[in-house]
């Protein structure tokens, strides 16, 4: 599976935590090996490490994270392919074939307006769509074409999972899951 790294660019602490906090858990539920941000927010990344700690982060190619870099010296350095998701690019669906190319790629997401550089600074410039909606959609249907591991993906170092249900909601503990599979055994 190729690595796929989030970089969240412009999060204001103040206004975005709760779209920001989004972005990360959209990250690593699809398939992403971390997320960058270029702004310190202890708090946002707390509540994003507590969601793995509970239900995971080690997927079993990568194992999850969340980190502050700046992202002018992450775009300029990053040794794969940027993308840059922006309603004003061209059509993913034309570009599906270079991004499942690349062994690893960096997919960029803005807050608000994200500065002119960093059109430039991405090899590629993508649009989900030309309509202008929300970095949370744009991201998990970037993920899902390129990876497509939504519906499979496991996390090894679970303490607890869902166990899907037609009704009701279903949690397990994973030392529960363990000693039913021993007692089937
Ligand atoms: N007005 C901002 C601008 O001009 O860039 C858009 C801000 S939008 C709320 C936040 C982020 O969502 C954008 O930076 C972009 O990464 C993503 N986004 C929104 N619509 C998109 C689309 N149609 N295609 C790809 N990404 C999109």
């Amino acid at each position: 599976m190729q690595r796929i790294y989030v970089l969240r660019i412009g999060h204001r602490p103040e206004r975005d935590k709760r779209v920001s906090t989004h972005v990360a858990l959209t990250a690593r539920a699809f398939g992403a090996c971390g997320i960058y941000f270029d702004v310190e927010d202890p708090k946002l990344f707390e509540s994003i490490e507590d969601v793995c700690s509970r239900w995971g982060k080690n997927n079993g190619f990568c194992e999850f994270f969340v980190e502050k870099r700046s992202w002018k010296s992450l775009l300029r350095n990053f040794d794969g392919l940027k993308v840059h998701l922006t309603m004003y690019g061209k059509p993913l669906t034309e570009k599906l074939d270079v991004i499942r190319a690349a062994k690893k790629v960096l997919v960029v997401v803005g807050a608000e307006k994200v500065p002119a550089e960093v059109y430039e600074l991405s090899d590629l410039n993508v649009a989900i769509g030309n309509q202008p909606h929300s970095e949370v959609a744009a991201l998990a249907v970037f993920l899902d074409r390129i990876l497509n591991v939504t519906f499979s993906l496991e996390f090894r170092d679970a303490k607890i999972r869902v166990k899907p249900s037609e009704k009701g909601k279903c949690v397990v503990k994973s030392s529960e899951e363990n000693k039913k599979g021993e007692e089937k055994l």
